[in-house]
């Protein structure tokens, strides 16, 4: 088997295309060295590897020492350069790379193959022996705390001393015998820490670094943040050896992580950070300031690289084209100068605010970079929430605390917090909060993902907050440097100001700026950019996109962003209105059908009125109102006063009343005196309904010249007698309403299909509907038997035993459910080709649902009205 891939000396071996056995990093710097980007030489030991490694107690496959060791040549042939050479030493890094770029993996290593002979060599053959000693501490501090497991504090602490010692404030003033120092010190502290002194042996190390690549996959970390994003075992990550080049050997080096495009707004801009004479990860840890990459965006005293260093600044210009135009799609870059040479370590596609992904699809299209499917792919549907989201309003009183960096955009208030386990805490109670940081690592995570916004005092835009919270669409606000966070104190200061945990702050993260509690903020627009996309969405797409809505303001909201319709109105929200509440009462507690008609006749204008509102509002698009459906008792007087009122307005004793209000009680009101049965049993209710539909529909036709076509829709049918009947008492009272107006007006009536049985008798009772939605919520939780709100006690326990793949409230049971879905479709539309089939409930706005939606041939999806544009790209998306 061939477990070695080299990239960048001789043939490159593997591809971009390759991920899956390479690693993400490993296949596109095979892919970058194949194109002619400078790539330091390396090899890839695979990712199957790492699944022999655990498949045979943590041994290698028998082949793999002595490809590692021919690799090993390939590269030391390419650079002149021998493994362990005391003259003149071939340095590698080690880094870990799965398919998925992975936090909680193994740190990557570098300089390694330097000790107490080599690094002399080194310090000889480059002239520069503070370079070669400080190499060598670095090396000793990364293998010593990612490998050996020592505490990085107890080095970085030395530093802090030496520098004390010696009266520098930054790392670049030590001398070479400053380094000598340190490397001395540092070689005591892994003796004391471990009990074994420092391997000196280059193979050793290499090994070393190797197995504990291979160890970090199966860490409690990586296996936390598996689980969490869904990534197996199996998968395994690769381990890539590497050339080392030196962005740490003088003014003419330098290392830097870029985005081809600006992560944040998408706009067309080289974007990023890189720091003189500096190595590997000095960029990101916040040691010094990392400085702007073109001279436009340097200010004050900062020195651009295109400035610093132009020549290799014109080279990685020329590589982030090359890049794009390559990989079609902005990437996210890391790079080395070592003597004004440029070197390309990493290219991945570039994680982005989903603002920016926006603005990149439809820019990448315009610049015929990519068609405009490929763009309707590009964006996630439901980052389009993040869009949707507010931003400060400008007028709004303010006052400003400090300023970091724009990390990740939108606007969030909220109560300061120190610790992500605080943030949990706090967000569980529905508190909203800041979560606070000097900077932040992969275990703040969940308190990032439960936070409104992220404040940290350190770090540039690539640091770990930023690039968490754009990927999450949390609003964050980086490297506040103005701030001091005081965690014991639990305060935040700035200047004089203290502010206390629990007190408010606001942040703008479009800006970077913080302000003393909570500012007002304005809703988004939805022109630009968004509209475009949506546009292209709409042409693209079969299934229509209705909203679920019943006030006016949804119904305005749902057309706002889109709707076509509305596809579920609920009539049993208008039941609960004050001045409404009390003839529902009335109705349901009447004690004969005389005072039962009184009650229903004293609701019939508020129900007209509703409809008339929503009709005008819809302007002649398909609206599918519902029958009163929910069981009774959910609008039964409560207390002894309510039941008094009603008692009154009876004329009856509140004794017998309490005796009617028990008899109504049920055991299992979900599955009992509801939907259609009540409809059976009170047939003047549905008729009241039927009237006030009609009557509304006739006005608003009349008045506006549009032709309203209302769609009757009749819940909780399991048998076609069920509707026959209830079809039958509804039209003669729609039949009748429309003689009795002269007029012609077409109407429709349908059924929702939410019951198993439904389902499976599809084909009758298609016979006497028009339409069918299926209510996937109810069909959810009667096909596995599951109330949806009692289901918290037990689902996440579900979820975290991977007993169910998600939430089947959240995104529909394929398997199960869906086949259901799928009959009802067969099966209706064997009955009646042209039945028009529609889904309304939370599944109409979820992606993965609205793909599989579309695949069953569904008609339209109906959603909430915020999540319209959702749909309406997911259809898209799924249509392609
Ligand atoms: P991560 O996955 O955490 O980004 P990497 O393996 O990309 O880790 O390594 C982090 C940084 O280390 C790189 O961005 C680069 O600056 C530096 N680095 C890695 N390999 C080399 C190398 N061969 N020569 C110089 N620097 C390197
Ligand atoms: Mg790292
Ligand atoms: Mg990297």
């Amino acid at each position: 088997t061939k477990w070695v891939y080299g990239f960048g000396s001789g043939a490159n071996e593997g591809s971009a295309g390759m991920r899956d056995l390479l690693g993400g990093k490993g296949a596109n710097l095979a892919e970058m060295a194949a194109i002619g980007l400078p790539v330091p030489p390396g090899f890839t030991i695979t990712t199957e590897v790492c699944t022999s490694f655990y498949d045979n107690g943590r041994t290698y496959p028998a082949e793999l020492k002595a490809q590692v060791d021919a690799a090993l040549h390939g590269i030391e042939a390419t650079l002149g350069l021998r493994f362990g050479d005391p003259a003149a030493p071939l340095l590698v890094s080690v880094r870990s790379g799965a398919r998925v770029s992975m936090p909680g993996m193994m740190d990557t290593v570098l300089n390694l193959g330097l000790n107490d002979s080599t690094v002399e060599g080194l310090a000889a053959s480059s002239g520069d022996p503070r370079f070669a000693w400080d190499s060598y501490r670095r090396f000793i501090q990364m293998y010593g705390s990612v490998v050996l497991g020592v505490s990085h504090h107890r080095f970085e602490d030395l530093i802090e001393e030496t520098k004390r010692a010696t009266g520098v404030q930054d790392d670049t003033r030590l001398s070479a015998e400053d380094w000598q120092d340190v490397v001395a010190g540092y070689k005591e502290i892994v003796l004391r820490e471990t009990g074994a002194a420092f391997p000196m042996d280059p193979h050793e190390q290499l090994w070393g670094a190797i197995g504990a690549v291979f160890g970090s996959w199966m860490n409690p970390r990586a296996n936390t943040y598996r689980r969490l994003h869904d990534i197996p075992a199996s998968w395994g990550t690769a381990v890539n050896v590497q050339a080392m080049v030196f962005g740490n050997m003088g003014e003419d080096c330098a290392t830097g992580v870029c985005f081809t495009r600006d992560p944040s707004t998408g706009e067309n801009v080289f974007y990023g950070e890189y720091l003189i004479n500096a190595q590997g990860e000095d960029v990101v840890a916040g040691i010094r300031t990392p400085q702007p990459m073109s001279e436009a965006r340097a200010r004050g005293d900062e020195v651009s690289m295109e400035k610093a260093l132009p020549d290799a600044y014109r080279e990685l210009l020329a590589v982030r084209d090359i890049l794009e135009r390559h990989y079609r799609d902005m990437q996210d870059i890391e790079f080395t100068v070592q003597g004004n040479r440029l070197y390309m370590l990493q290219t991945r596609t570039g994680k982005r605010t989903a603002a920016a992904a926006l603005r990149i699809a439809i820019s990448m299209a315009e610049e015929g970079l990519i068609t405009h499917e490929e763009a309707i792919r590009r964006v996630p549907p439901s980052s389009l929430d993040q869009l949707l989201h507010p931003t400060l309003d400008p007028d709004a009183p303010r006052t400003l605390l400090s300023r970091g960096l724009p990390a990740s955009p939108g606007a969030a208030a909220g109560a300061i917090v120190f610790t992500a386990e605080d943030v949990e805490i706090r967000a569980a109670r529905g508190e909203d909060v800041i979560l606070v940081r000097i900077e932040t690592s992969p275990e703040d995570v969940h308190g990032m993902h439960a936070a409104r916004g992220v404040l940290t005092t350190r770090g540039g835009m690539t640091s770990h907050a930023a690039v968490v919270a754009r990927g999450m669409g949390r609003v964050c606000v980086a490297g506040a440097g103005g701030i001091h966070v005081d965690y014991r104190a639990r305060t935040l200061s700035v200047g004089g100001t203290v502010l206390h945990e629990g007190e408010w702050i606001t942040l703008d993260g479009a800006t970077g700026e913080v302000f003393a509690g909570r500012v007002g903020t304005i809703e988004p627009t939805l022109s630009g950019d968004f509209s475009t996309l949506m546009g292209w969405a709409d042409r693209t797409r079969r299934m229509k996109i209705r909203a679920n809505a019943e006030t006016p303001e949804d119904a305005e909201t749902a057309r706002h962003f889109g709707a076509e319709g509305i596809g579920l109105c609920r009539t049993e929200h208008m039941f609960f209105a004050p001045d409404r509440i009390g003839f529902v009462r009335q109705m349901i507690m009447a004690g004969d059908d005389a005072a039962r008609t009184r009650a229903i006749d004293a609701l019939l204008p508020f129900q007209r009125e509703d409809f008339t509102a929503l009709f005008r509002i819809m302007a002649g698009l398909p609206v599918t109102i519902r029958l009163l459906d929910p069981p009774l008792h959910e609008f039964l007087p409560h207390g002894d006063a309510e039941l008094a009122e009603v008692a009154a307005a009876l004329g009856e004793s509140v004794e017998a009343l309490a005796a009617r209000k028990a008899a109504l009680s049920e055991s299992n009101p979900m599955l009992g005196h509801r939907g259609c049965r009540l409809g059976l049993t009170y047939p003047e209710l549905y008729a009241m309904q039927a009237r006030a539909i009609i009557e509304a529909a006739i006005a608003v036709s009349g008045e506006s010249g549009q032709q309203v076509v209302p769609e009757i829709m009749i819940p909780l049918v399991g048998m076609e007698t069920e509707l026959r009947r209830t079809r039958a008492n509804v039209e003669a009272v729609a039949a009748g309403v429309v003689a009795a107006a002269g007029v012609v007006l077409e109407y429709s009536i349908g059924t929702m299909i939410e019951l198993p049985r439904a389902a499976l008798t599809a084909d009758r009772i298609a016979q006497d509907a028009d339409f069918f939605s299926f209510g996937t919520n109810d069909l959810t939780q009667t096909t596995f038997g599951l109330s949806r709100d009692d289901a918290g006690t037990f689902m996440p326990f579900y979820l975290e035993y991977d007993l169910i793949p998600r939430d089947p409230f959240i995104s529909i049971d394929q398997e199960g459910v869906g086949q259901l879905v799928a009959m009802g479709v067969e099966k209706g539309r064997r009955t009646k080709p042209g039945l028009k089939l529609g889904v309304c409930g939370e599944h109409g706005g979820d992606p993965a649902s609205i793909a599989f939606f579309e695949s069953v041939g569904l008609d339209y999806v109906s959603c909430s009205p915020f999540r319209v544009p959702i749909a309406r790209l997911a259809a898209a998306q799924a249509a392609l």
